[in-house]
């Protein structure tokens, strides 16, 4: 058994705990809060809780670092990449830009994809550029909607993900671009997947190909991981990665819990079925590989897209950074897949964890949806404005 110490809470409270077969124990309640996860939902809660109400709170993440899914890192070559795939941040919300400019300076980024399509790379979401490429075509912007509505096919109730792609821009562009690309990433053909897969395809009538619409576009001027850093840097904070939920016995009043909910509840109702993704990074000995950040790949190829780091980072560098994604049926959960019967498993938990008392269960693995970082930020300060409306602030914080 190793006794350790923890000094960080600062006088008087000089915390020791054991740690005996990798289990952390603690002597008594030595935090207010344990925050499951160092993601977008654990990182904003712990946050708020330790600036805001002035109480103790332990993170933990099972993983070697904070950031969750958003981590970026630099590579051997200096590069900065994400970990778990392209994030890039978007939104139309002022209050969560404000409040993540108190970690963060921005780099306006406005993101780009191209799609290879017939031995061609033409903008998507699907626009006038793309179709006048793709048919050797010189329509005008006026004339895309009524070219769309000759080729769409009237689908009397959506209920599926093909009926909502069909019905607007018809079967053939559909197959080059739709079908293909579902499969390969959800590993069910879209007719089988739930509309909301596919809730609107933003089809376009100009020449605007920004693959967003939001009124904020930017990256965190010096990544991800770096904003975490500064999230979390908080004197009653105190961090531990690399380390499970269930090793942490005691110690703790309350609890936000970002994990998998069906694994919280051990399984009891089964496991929630994910699509999971592996990373191939790459690094090329060469400036540039592709002409703008994301490629995808709806018709050939094992996997969906290839990213091209620099243009999301504005990183100078002679060698180039890639990542190839492969989705896959097996490892870390990533995409809940979208399907009625799961939707009815995960409302089991769900009233499991409306029964919890000093529990919250926040961010996209707890809630079996996925959200977007702006969204995930916006549910963890509703979270905390819950919290602080039903529980006391402690004597010192409210003073
Ligand atoms: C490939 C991909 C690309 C994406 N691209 C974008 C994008 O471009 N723009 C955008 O806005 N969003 C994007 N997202 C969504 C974004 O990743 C999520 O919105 C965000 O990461 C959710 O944050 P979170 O805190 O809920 O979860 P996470 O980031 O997953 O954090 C949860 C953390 O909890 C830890 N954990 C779980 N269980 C335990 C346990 N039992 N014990 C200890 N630790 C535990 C995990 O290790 C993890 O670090 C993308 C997602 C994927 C998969």
């Amino acid at each position: 058994m190793v006794r350790r110490e923890i000094r960080r809470l600062g006088p008087p409270v000089i915390a020791s705990y054991d740690v005996f077969e990798s289990k952390i124990i603690f002597g008594g309640i030595m935090y207010d809060w344990l925050v499951v996860g160092a993601g977008f939902a654990g990182a904003t809660l712990a946050e708020r809780l330790a600036s805001q109400r002035g109480e103790r709170v332990l993170v933990v993440d099972r993983r070697p670092h904070i950031g969750g899914n958003a981590f970026d890192v630099a590579n051997a070559d200096g590069l900065l990449i994400h970990q778990y795939g392209p994030h890039i941040f978007h939104t139309n919300s002022d209050m969560i830009v404000d409040y993540l400019s108190q970690f963060t300076e921005w780099r306006p980024y406005e993101h780009r994809v191209l799609a290879s399509v017939d031995g061609q790379l033409v903008p998507i979401p699907i626009n006038l550029t793309t179709i006048n490429k793709l048919y050797g075509l010189s329509l005008t912007e006026e004339e895309v909607p009524a070219w769309l509505a000759a080729r769409a096919e009237p689908v009397e109730v959506i209920k599926t993900s093909e009926d909502v792609v069909v019905s607007v821009v018809g079967r053939e562009l559909y197959e080059k671009f739709f079908r293909g690309y579902t499969r390969k990433q959800w590993g069910l053909d879209p007719s089988q997947l739930d509309k909301s897969v596919t809730a609107r395809v933003p089809t376009r009538t100009n020449t605007d190909d920004r693959y967003f619409g939001d009124s904020f576009q930017a990256m965190p001027k010096e990544g991800y991981t770096k904003m975490f850093e500064r999230m979390l840097d908080h004197p009653n904070i105190e961090l531990r990665t690399g380390v499970e939920f269930k090793d942490v016995t005691d110690g703790y009043r309350n609890l936000i819990f970002t994990g998998p909910i069906d694994e919280y509840f051990e399984f009891q109702h089964g496991k929630l079925p994910y699509r999971s993704l592996r990373f191939e990074h790459v690094t090329l000995d060469q400036e540039w590989h592709q002409p703008v950040a994301v490629v995808n790949y709806p018709q050939d190829q094992d996997y969906t897209r290839i990213t091209e780091y620099k243009y999301l980072t504005g990183q100078e560098h002679a060698k180039t950074a890639l990542t190839y994604e492969y989705p896959s049926a097996e490892g870390d959960p990533y995409y809940p897949i979208p399907r009625d019967e799961n939707y009815q498993q995960f409302k089991k938990y769900e009233a499991l964890a409306n029964a919890q008392d000093k529990v919250w269960f926040v961010g996209r693995l707890a809630t079996y949806r996925y959200y977007n970082m702006d969204q995930i930020v916006g549910q963890a300060l509703a979270t905390f404005r819950r919290i602080d409306e039903r529980l006391e602030r402690p004597a010192a914080a409210a003073e």
